[in-house]
C-alpha cells in the first residue's frame, strides 16, 4: 500500500485517485477549487462518469480516499504525487504548462521525504526533464525527488472502466528506483506494463492520440468523397474493417472529433514538430479536415434552406460524445452560434450536458436567435422545421424515424453521427442527410453491420 497524492481532480486525476484507492492505496486528492473539494467530500462527483460516484462514496467511507485544497499536508509525506492537472492549448497551439509548473513548485516546497512525482497529464516531449530540474531547483528539504511519466489513455464516458481495465500502462522512468515504485503502485491492477524512458513515454501518448485523430479525419475525408461519387461510407468501413492491419474500431464517419484531448494534442504535436524544425504533414492534414468537418452539416442545411431565421431548430446532443457532460470542442459549440446568428429558434436536448451548455449560452435571446433547453427528445422535435443530431446518446438513437415524421413540422434531419438507417428514414418520409451516405442507396443491413467503436 502506498501513500499517494493526486494533484487535480478532473477526468484524469479524480478517476486515477479513486481507482488507486479501490486498489488499496491511501489517496489524497488535491484541487484548488474549494467548491469541488466540498462537493467531493459530500460524496458527489463534480463530473459525470459511469460508476465514479459510487466508487468515490465506497472508498471515502472506508477512509482510503480524501479530498483537500491543502496541498502541503497532502504532498509532504506522500510516496508518490501524481499530476493530473490540465494542459490546455495556448493561442499558438502549444501546451499551456502553467498548472504543471505550479504543482511542481508546490511539491518542491512541501515534500519532506523521498518522493516520486508522476506526470499523468499530457505534456510535450521533454517536459518531464524540465519538471524534475524545476523541482530540484526549488526543493526545500534534503530529499530525493524523481519524476516519472505515466500518460493516461482513458476515454471520457468510460473512464473508470478504462482505468481499471486499461489495455496497457505506460511508465517512463530514468532510474530503477522510479520504475520499481511505479510498477509496485500498479501491481494490484494486474495490467500489462510497458516500461520505457521518459521521453518515449511522453511521445507514446501524443503519437497514440494523434493517430486516432488522424484515423477519424481520414474516414471523414473518405466519407465526403463517398457522397460525391455515390459510395456508402458504412459499406466502405465495413469492407475495410476485416483487414486486421486496419482494425474495426474508429472507422465511423461523422462531424469530426472534439473533446479535451484530440484537438489540443494534435495542435501540440504539430507545434512541437515545428519547434524542432520539422513539419508533421499528416497531423496537419488531420487537423485541417477536422476543422472543415465540424460545420459540414450546417453548410449542407444552408444550401437546402433559404434562411434559418424564424425556424425552430431541434438540436439533439450537446456534449462532444455520449457518456460525458464535457463540452470541450464539441460540434454543438461550433454550430449553435452559427444557428443563433442566423436567427434560429434553437430547442436543445442533452441528457447531461445542458447545464454546462447553459453556462456559455444561457436560455434566451443571443443576437437574433433564441435558445431553449428541453428535457426530452420529443420536446425538441415538436413542431421543429429542422433537426441536427450532434451526439449519439442512447435516447436519440432510440428515437424512431416515425417520431421525426409525427412530431416535426417539416421532417428534415441532419445527422452528424450516422445513427439512422437511410432506407427506414426514407420509408418514414423523413428527409434525411447524414455523412458519406447517399439517400436511397442500399445500406449495411443491421444484422451484418460491424460494431464500429464510437468516436
Ligand atoms: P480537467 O480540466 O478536467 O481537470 C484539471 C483539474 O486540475 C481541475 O479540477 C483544476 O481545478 C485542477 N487544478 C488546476 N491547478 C491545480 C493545482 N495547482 N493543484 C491542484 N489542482 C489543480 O483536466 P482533465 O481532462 O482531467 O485532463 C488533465 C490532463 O490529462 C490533461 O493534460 C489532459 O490532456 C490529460 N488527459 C485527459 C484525458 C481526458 O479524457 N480528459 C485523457 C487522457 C489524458
Amino acid at each position: 500500500m502506498y501513500k499517494i497524492a493526486v494533484a487535480g481532480t478532473g477526468y484524469v486525476g479524480l478517476v486515477a485517485g479513486v481507482c488507486f484507492a479501490e486498489m488499496g492505496h491511501q489517496v489524497t486528492c488535491v484541487d484548488i477549487d474549494e467548491n469541488k473539494v466540498n462537493l467531493m467530500k459530500s460524496g458527489i462527483s463534480p463530473i459525470y462518469e459511469k460508476d465514479l460516484q459510487e466508487l468515490m462514496q465506497k472508498n471515502y467511507n472506508t477512509g482510503r480516499i480524501n479530498y483537500t485544497t491543502n496541498y502541503q499536508a497532502a504532498y509532504k509525506d506522500a510516496d508518490a504525487v501524481f499530476l493530473g492537472v490540465g494542459t490546455p492549448e495556448k493561442a499558438d497551439g502549444s501546451a499551456d504548462l502553467s498548472s504543471i509548473a505550479t504543482v511542481a513548485r508546490q511539491v518542491a516546497e512541501s515534500v519532506e521525504k523521498d518522493c516520486l512525482v508522476v506526470v499523468k497529464s499530457t505534456v510535450p516531449v521533454g517536459t518531464n526533464d524540465k519538471v524534475e530540474q524545476f523541482i530540484q531547483d526549488f526543493l526545500v528539504h534534503n530529499v530525493n525527488v524523481e519524476v516519472a511519466s505515466n500518460p493516461e489513455f482513458l476515454a471520457q464516458g468510460s473512464a473508470v472502466h478504462d482505468t481499471l481495465h486499461a489495455e496497457r500502462i505506460i511508465i517512463g522512468t530514468e532510474t530503477e528506483w522510479a520504475e520499481k515504485i511505479l510498477k509496485a503502485i500498479y501491481e494490484p491492477f494486474h495490467l500489462p506494463i510497458v516500461s520505457v524512458n521518459r521521453r518515449s513515454a511522453e511521445m507514446i501518448k501524443y503519437a497514440s492520440n494523434d493517430f486516432l485523430a488522424l484515423k477519424i479525419s481520414y474516414m471523414n475525408d473518405i466519407a465526403n468523397l463517398c457522397e460525391l461519387v455515390g459510395a456508402d461510407i458504412q459499406d466502405v468501413a465495413k469492407g475495410m474493417s476485416y483487414d486486421e492491419r486496419i482494425g474495426a474500431k474508429f472507422l465511423n464517419a461523422g462531424i469530426g472529433y472534439g473533446g479535451s484531448c484530440f484537438p489540443k494534442d494534435t495542435q501540440a504535436l504539430d507545434y512541437l514538430a515545428k519547434q524542432n524544425g520539422y513539419e508533421l504533414k499528416t497531423v496537419k492534414a488531420g487537423i485541417d479536415v477536422n476543422k472543415e468537418q465540424k460545420t459540414v452539416l450546417y453548410k449542407k442545411a444552408s444550401n437546402r434552406l433559404i434562411t434559418f431565421s424564424g425556424l425552430k431548430v431541434a438540436v439533439l446532443g450537446l456534449t462532444f460524445k455520449p457518456g460525458t457532460d464535457d463540452l470541450r470542442e464539441a460540434p454543438s459549440l461550433e454550430n449553435i452560434p452559427l444557428l443563433l446568428e442566423q436567427g434560429s429558434d434553437v430547442y436543445a436536448y442533452d441528457p447531461v450536458g445542458a447545464d454546462n451548455f447553459a453556462k456559455v449560452y444561457p436560455e434566451g435571446l443571443h443576437g437574433k436567435g433564441n435558445i431553449t433547453y428541453v428535457d426530452c427528445v420529443e420536446d425538441a422535435l415538436q413542431d421543429a422545421n429542422v433537426c441536427f443530431v450532434f451526439t449519439e446518446w442512447g435516447e436519440v438513437k432510440a428515437t424512431t424515424p416515425q417520431k421525426y415524421q409525427e412530431l416535426m413540422r417539416t421532417p428534415l434531419v441532419y445527422d452528424g453521427r450516422n445513427i439512422y438507417d437511410v432506407e427506414e428514414m426514407k420509408q418514414a418520409k423523413v428527409e434525411y442527410h447524414s455523412i458519406g451516405r447517399e439517400p436511397g442507396k442500399r445500406q449495411v443491413t443491421k444484422e451484418s453491420a460491424y460494431d464500429f467503436q464510437s468516436t
